[in-house]
């Protein structure tokens, strides 16, 4: 019965793509999966910028103090990822997190590779109590979940957010590591190494402050996942 009524909703109401709009089956359409703008060539080790060659450091990350080992994003946040991930923050996206850990996956699995093997569980990003309740979930823990189970490691909810800041992407990029400092804390133990994983990437500066309190409380070293990365300069 359920089975018929979904199918006449779908008659009179196709689903489309929620990135798109087009008619698709699929939360997220093969087209727009395709057209997500990935980071597949020469990085910086450290913090994950496309560079021209392999670098140990670059000029966005050499002079700043982050205490991630190394962080990777998959994919350029802009167009239609950009579209992907607000979809998924600010419009109930819930369903595009399979959709975008799975381009994690694809894309950023010599990052993965090379660490997997020493990581001893996974961790996210936390929202602040109010604006996870807002929101009704918290978008960087879903794709953690996903990666949780593709990857076979546990996830871990020790990260909280203690106090609200206001949003980083409203602050200009030199207050950012001020604004959050101290922002973050570990409310059960931690060890081993850390998987972080975290919707987009900009600064830097919030992964480096969840991952000095992580490492603070006993975590022996943190790496950074993202979904996207910001494409101007200081990201
Ligand atoms: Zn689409
Ligand atoms: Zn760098």
């Amino acid at each position: 019965m359920v089975g018929l009524f979904r199918g006449l909703l779908d008659l009179v109401f196709p689903p489309t793509c929620k990135v798109c709009g087009r008619q698709s089956k699929q939360t997220l359409c093969d087209r727009c999966m395709d057209s997500f703008p990935k980071i597949d060539g020469s990085i910086c080790l450290k913090c994950g910028k496309p560079c021209q060659r392999e670098v140990g450091s670059c000029r966005e990350c050499a002079h700043k103090t982050l205490h991630f080992s190394r962080a990777r994003s998959a994919g350029i946040y802009a167009g239609s990822l950009k579209e992907a991930v607000h979809q998924l923050k600010y419009k109930n996206g819930k369903r595009l997190s399979p959709h975008l850990a799975r381009f994690i996956l694809g894309v950023a699995g010599d990052f993965i590779d090379d660490i997997i093997h020493d990581i001893d569980v996974i961790a996210c990003v936390p929202l602040s109590r109010y604006k996870e309740a807002k929101r009704g979930y918290n978008q960087s823990r879903l794709i953690a979940q996903e990666l949780s189970v593709s990857l076979n490691k546990p996830l871990s909810n020790c990260l909280i957010k203690t106090h609200t800041t206001p949003e980083q992407n409203k602050l200009g990029l030199a207050d950012r590591p001020r604004n959050i400092k101290g922002a973050f804390a570990v409310k059960s133990p931690i060890y081993g190494k850390v998987l972080l994983i975290d919707d987009v990437y900009t600064t830097g500066s919030t992964v480096s402050e969840c991952a000095r309190v992580l490492l603070q409380a006993g975590a022996e070293e943190v790496f950074v996942l993202t979904v996207a990365r910001t494409p101007f300069a200081g990201g």
